[in-house]
């Protein structure tokens, strides 16, 4: 429809970035632009229905949607983090990449058992992200009820690790 249109139109394409062979998918001008901005925080914070206790930011464009989601919807926010970086007692979760692992942190009195739990990022590639991100979530007692992306790299087919997961993409390519 014209939203998903008009977001679409602010996504920039980068050829072999950051490395020959990716294409990626460049959200700056979308994060510019103030309509294209409220359409998409508005959007995202449908996702999780009515109810959402705490919106899950992840490191580092999760944090620059999730934040204005939350408090479009009265919600907290909890930053997940690239390891090492938070400064309180943190759970961890690992999940393989391409080449070697990744870690992510959360501080280990995020959540409170039951809470209901929107996580918000900007694309899912092969969702391992997201993956480990929803079992650190539940790891703390609290519920999924969304996960509420921008961009869905469909042929990477990382909504196969997710099927548990009301997961919605904006768009899909
Ligand atoms: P995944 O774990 O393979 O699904 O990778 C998802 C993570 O990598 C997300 O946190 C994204 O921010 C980031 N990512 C992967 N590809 C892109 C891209 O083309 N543009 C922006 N972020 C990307």
């Amino acid at each position: 429809d014209s939203d998903r249109d008009l977001l679409l139109s602010y996504i920039r394409d980068v050829p072999d970035w950051p490395e020959p062979g990716v294409t990626f998918k460049d959200i700056t001008p979308l994060l510019r632009d103030p309509a294209a901005f409220d359409t998409m925080i508005e959007l995202l914070g449908a996702v999780g229905g009515e109810d959402v206790d705490v919106v899950v930011g992840i490191e580092a464009r999760g944090f620059i949607l999730g934040a204005p989601v939350a408090h479009r919807l009265g919600a907290g926010f909890v930053p997940v983090r690239k390891q090492g970086k938070l400064p309180w007692k943190t759970s961890a979760a690992s999940y393989s990449l391409e080449y070697g692992e990744a870690t992510i942190e959360v501080h280990v009195d995020a959540f409170k058992p039951g809470e209901r739990v929107l996580v918000v990022d900007d694309v899912l590639a092969t969702g391992g992200t997201v993956r480990a991100t929803v079992d650190l979530v539940r790891g703390g007692g609290a519920d999924v009820v969304g996960v509420g992306i921008l961009m869905e790299l469909g042929f990477l087919n990382g909504r196969d690790k997710l099927a548990d997961v009301n997961i919605q993409s904006l768009l899909v390519v």
